[in-house]
């Protein structure tokens, strides 16, 4: 019966678990996808809005290849500055529509406008030969000075002037070489002019009056030679400088006077030719594409063009600032990041950009609790809610009926107990009776002594009779909790009198020894008298029945404190510590035998408490086996009115 309770109990609530269990985990996973799912629609006009922007911004690397390569290599140098001005790109590699890098170039281009040397051809002849075999620097720097006067053109003066101040140096007429440097190359004719490898000789012009001016920096010709440079290494338009020329006096600069502002291109430069180094710009694919160098991406439109490149860090930032004016809801952060395929992403929703981010994706990312999760713990402590309320229910239910139901139980064995004892109980006497007055009708009174002993002995078993329907009366009452006491103050000595003169007879055929005794000036005690005169024979009949042989019984009433007393105490065969502990249980026998050989059904001590807790009393036990038992019940003695107590 309590498994199948605990079954009943169990298996909803399990059921329960698992319907919130499930409940809960659908109700987080249509939450998270309604979340994906708006979030999604959020992102695909930032992907779109994302695309065109880095579609423009490729679109200007294109730019107008022929603008690149016009003229030479001055051409790639402007679309060089025009790109990094642009303000999209940290810095750029111009390629011409081949993808040959322009600027800055790994190898410096040669001048195409270089004018081929003519007729000094053989003074150059004979002053490299004095300057690199002879060595006579001297003579060198003559000739190099005889070809600077006869030249007709500005870019072959340069050269031999150049040429002149390197042998004036290594001669150490460093006051020469300054005059030649700052009366000849710094001036305008020379502006645009170029050595071999393509450097600007005002540059390295300027730069060397620089190193060689010890003088103090306010010097005329030493401003003069620091602007000229200055000019120089900042205009992309008319000189002709090669990135590698430019990035070196640019690095040099930045050395002797860090204080002076800082170059707009520096860090392009410095950029460009980390990358140059890098790797070959020549095989780039298209879109934006990861570099060899740390942090930085490189980008080159599908039809090809120049090489942009963009630190990674402000790829982000740049988008940071289109997605912050997209908005996205309370609790959500977007960002674009380059696509992590080693590791597992933490992000909500995962957008892939596409060309040209094809490296790129948008990530929103949960920063706190958005509206939608905390709709879903609301539902979720409903469920919670819900489930807890059907198992109590369940729990109450279950408890009900297993409470109605014990007790259905407990009635039906105690029904089973009464037929069975009653019948018992009334087949043992009635027999007796049948037998005793069959004999006596045989006889037909012959013997009249004898008839007189078999009617002493009907007597008897009918009285036995009389008190087992009693019992079983009281106890039918008791059950009904219908029993009504007549409460009235009465001497403890009347009722010990009425016990004693209904048990006398019947303890002297016994040959029972008895003794009564009554403390002197008892106060009363508020009973219903025929009740408690039951309370005193039960005990009485018991002390008798569970005795052996050498029967000893007394009745005592006596004062203690603010109670009656009424002590039964008799030298039977007394009570185990188990067996007082249950004696007082309906039905409940030590010995079932000996008590039903003695007449006995298992109701009288249990009717014995009942009426003595209806009385406000206690009934106690005090009991050894083989040595007796006393039975004492304690009733309080109160003086007061008669009243009606209904148990
Ligand atoms: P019964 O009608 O069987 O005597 P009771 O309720 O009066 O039923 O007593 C319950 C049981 O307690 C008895 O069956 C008996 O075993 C035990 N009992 C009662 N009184 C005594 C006693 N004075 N001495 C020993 N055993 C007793």
């Amino acid at each position: 019966m309590l498994a199948l309770l605990l079954l009943a109990v169990l298996i909803p609530t399990l059921c329960v678990v698992w319907f919130m269990s499930q409940a809960v985990g659908n109700e987080r996973f249509a939450v998270r996808q309604r979340l994906i799912d708006a979030y999604q629609s959020q992102l695909e006009p930032l992907r779109a809005r994302l695309q065109a922007e880095w579609q423009d911004r490729l679109t200007v690397l294109a730019g107008d290849p022929a603008a690149a390569t016009t003229p030479g290599a001055s051409g790639a140098a402007r679309e060089f500055e025009r790109l990094v001005r642009t303000g999209h790109w940290d810095s750029a590699i111009v390629r011409d529509p081949s993808g040959i890098p322009l600027y800055p170039a790994p190898v410096d281009i040669a001048m195409p406008d270089v004018v081929p040397f003519a007729a000094e051809d053989e003074l150059w002849a004979i002053a490299r030969q004095l300057e690199a075999d002879v060595g006579d620097y001297g003579a060198a720097a003559e000739t190099y000075a005889d070809i600077a006067g006869r030249a007709a053109n500005p870019q072959t003066t340069a050269r031999a002037l150049q040429a002149q101040v390197r042998c004036l140096l290594i001669l150490g007429d460093r006051a020469a070489a300054r005059a030649i440097l700052r009366e000849r190359l710094l001036t305008e004719p020379y502006r645009d002019t170029t050595d071999e490898a393509g450097r600007s000789i005002a540059a390295s012009a300027a730069f060397l009056l620089l190193e060689l001016s010890d003088t103090a920096p306010a010097d005329p010709a030493r401003q003069r030679a620091n602007s000229l440079l200055h000019e120089i290494l900042t205009d992309y338009q008319r000189t002709v400088v090669p990135s590698a020329q430019r990035l070196f006096l640019m690095e040099q600069l930045r050395a002797t006077s860090p204080s002076e502002p800082e170059f707009p291109t520096f860090a392009a430069e410095r950029l460009a030719a980390s990358y140059i180094s890098a790797r070959s710009p020549t095989a780039v694919k298209p879109g934006l594409a990861r570099t060899a160098l740390p942090g930085i991406w490189s980008a080159v439109p599908p039809q090809g063009g120049s090489i942009g490149l963009i630190e990674e860090q402000r790829i982000r930032s740049d988008a940071a600032g289109l997605l912050a004016a997209a908005g996205m809801p309370a609790g959500a952060t977007v960002e674009l990041r380059p696509i992590d395929r080693t590791q597992p992403s933490q992000a909500l929703v995962v957008l892939p950009v596409g060309e040209p981010l094809a490296e790129w994706e948008l990530a929103v990312t949960l920063t706190g609790r958005d509206p939608f999760s905390t709709a879903a713990d609301r539902r979720i402590a409903t469920h919670i809610w819900l489930g807890v309320l059907v198992i109590l229910t369940t729990c109450l239910i279950a408890a009900a009926v297993a409470r109605y139901m014990g007790r259905q139980v407990r009635l039906t064995r105690l029904k089973n107990d009464l037929i069975a004892t009653v019948s018992h109980e009334l087949k043992t006497p009635l027999a007796s009776i049948r037998a005793l007055v069959d004999t006596l009708l045989e006889r037909d009174g012959s013997n009249p002594r004898q008839s007189r002993e078999y009617l002493e002995l009907i007597a008897r078993e009918n009285a036995r009779l009389s008190r087992l329907i009693d019992n079983f009366l009281t106890f039918s009452r008791m059950e009904r909790n219908r029993h009504a006491f007549e409460l009235t103050p009465c001497p403890p000595d009347r009722i010990v009198e009425a016990a004693c003169a209904s048990v006398r007879e019947r303890f002297e055929t016994a040959g029972c020894r008895f003794f009564v005794e009554v403390a002197p000036g008892l106060p009363d005690v508020v009973i219903d008298a025929d009740a408690m005169i039951t309370v005193l024979l039960n005990l009485l009949d018991n002390a008798c029945k569970y005795t052996g042989q050498d029967k000893c019984v007394s009745l005592r009433a006596y004062a203690a404190q603010d109670d009656v007393c009424f002590e039964v105490r008799d030298n039977g065969i007394g009570l185990s510590r188990r067996a007082m502990r249950r004696i007082f249980d309906r039905f409940y026998q030590v010995d079932q035998s000996l008590s039903r050989r003695a007449g006995g059904c298992g109701l009288g001590l249990s009717i014995v408490q009942f009426i003595v807790h209806a009385h406000g009393g206690a009934i106690d036990v005090q009991s050894q086996p083989g040595r007796g038992s006393t039975f004492t019940v304690k009733l309080p003695a109160v003086r007061a009115a008669a009243g009606e107590v209904t148990a």
